[in-house]
C-alpha cells in the first residue's frame, strides 16, 4: 500500500487544517481528537509518512520509534492521566480494515479522564 499524502493527518502536519496541539517535537505531533470518544481523547502521530504500526516498525528509524513511544508517556503526563497520577489511560492503534482504521497515517489514541471500559465491543 502506498502512503496517501492527502490523508487528514498529513494535512494537519502540513498545517493546512486547524488542530488543537498538545505536544510536538522533532518526530512527533500530538493533538486532540476532533470527535472525542471519552472525557480525554488525544492522538499521537509520527511526523514521518507511515500508514500504520506495521509500516512504521518496518520502515522508521530507531530514533523515530523511540520518540513515538516516549511521546505517548509524555502526552499522558501533560494531560494528567499517566499512571503517575494513579489514574491511567488506554493507548491503542487500529491497523487496516479489520482493525477499523479510518485515517491511513499511524496514530495512537489515548483515552482517559474516566474509566474506559470494555476493551473490544
Ligand atoms: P481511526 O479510526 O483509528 O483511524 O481513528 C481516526 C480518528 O481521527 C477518529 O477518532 C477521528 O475522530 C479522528 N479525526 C478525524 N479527523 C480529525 C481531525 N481533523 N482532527 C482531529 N482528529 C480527527
Amino acid at each position: 500500500m502506498i502512503y496517501d499524502k492527502n490523508n487528514i493527518f498529513a494535512k494537519i502536519l502540513r498545517k493546512e487544517i486547524p488542530y488543537k496541539k498538545i505536544f510536538e517535537n522533532e518526530h512527533v505531533l500530538s493533538f486532540y481528537d476532533i470527535n472525542a470518544q471519552k472525557k480525554i481523547h488525544a492522538l499521537v502521530i509520527p511526523k514521518g509518512e507511515y500508514i500504520d504500526l506495521d509500516d512504521f516498525n518496518q520502515k522508521a528509524s530507531d530514533e523515530e520509534i523511540v520518540a513515538l513511544s516516549k511521546a505517548i508517556t509524555e502526552v499522558s503526563k501533560i494531560l494528567d492521566i499517566s499512571t503517575d497520577t494513579g489514574k491511567g489511560y488506554r493507548a491503542l492503534t487500529n491497523l487496516g480494515e479489520h482493525g477499523g482504521q479510518e485515517v491511513p497515517h499511524l496514530h495512537f489514541h489515548l483515552f482517559g479522564g474516566e474509566k474506559i471500559g470494555k476493551m473490544v465491543e
